[in-house]
């Protein structure tokens, strides 16, 4: 069976292909998978050991995977984020490991290093039955129920057995697993009233398109996945950019930007 990063892989590789209007975007995003799935391995395949759920206390594995990681960036990042890890290569990762934690407990999606290194050391812990230590898991249904993040995207799949057609899942930007979710409820605030709730695309996206909220003015992308059912909602979400400088343009905050900073 194919992994779930290779999944994402091929997505990406696939609509770089195509060669539409975030083409940049994508490829970066297509080599950072990869940056992801070697890190993911590397973790997964180290003999006699599980993640603890402190990152702080698992620097020493994790600190063995960050130079490659650093260097896929250098290599394949756009200019600002190149220089960034360039630097962040030549220092002591001892600021870095504090920022890295800052990240853990707060959350911030403008934090790209910490946000992307952490993924796959968050969907092995997930995988491997650990838990975050130390992580504020709020209850309510907005927030990722195994590492308390905001949602990235949502998307709609067919499940069986059920009489609507179509259930929706969030998928968390912070460790990347997802959770089921009400239909017609904003995501960000709660809000269920519909005609507060907007739905927005482009005949450019066809499986892709904007939920906002009108009560608290933030948006996520859903993507369709019983129109298209290959598509990699994090992946096709990135594709769609130019959804989100249509929701900007419009008054929309994104509730949690992507790794693209998007
Ligand atoms: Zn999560
Ligand atoms: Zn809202």
């Amino acid at each position: 069976m194919i992994s779930w990063w290779d999944k994402q892989i091929q997505r990406a590789d696939h609509l770089v292909s195509r060669a539409n209007g975030s083409k940049e975007l994508l490829t970066f995003y297509a080599h950072l998978l990869r940056a992801q799935k070697d890190t993911y391995e590397f973790l997964r395949g180290r003999k006699a050991w599980l993640p603890s759920g402190d990152p702080e206390l698992d620097w020493v594995v994790l600190s063995e995977a960050w130079p490659r990681f650093l260097k896929a960036v250098e290599s394949h990042g756009p200019a600002s984020l190149a220089a960034e890890a360039h630097q962040l290569s030549e220092s002591e990762t001892g600021a870095f490991v504090e920022s890295l934690m800052t990240y853990w407990y707060k959350g911030s999606d403008i934090q790209f290093f910490e946000k992307a290194f952490l993924q796959p050391y968050l969907r092995w812990l997930n995988e491997s039955g650990g838990k975050p230590v130390g992580r504020r898991v709020p209850t309510g249904e907005r927030s990722c129920p195994f590492c308390g993040g905001n949602p990235q995207v949502s998307f709609l799949q067919n499940k069986e057995t059920t009489a609507e057609s179509g259930n929706r899942d969030l998928i968390c930007a912070t460790c990347l697993s997802s959770w089921e979710f009400r239909r017609v409820v904003c995501a960000n605030c709660g809000e269920e009233r519909p005609t507060k709730l907007g739905y927005f695309h482009s005949p450019e996206f066809d499986h892709v398109r904007i939920e906002a909220c009108d009560s608290c003015k933030h948006y996520l992308k859903g993507v369709d996945l019983t129109r298209v059912g290959f598509a990699a909602p994090l992946v096709d979400e990135i594709d769609a950019a130019a959804l989100d400088i249509w929701a900007r343009e419009h008054g929309y905050k994104k509730i949690e930007l992507n790794l693209v900073g998007l």
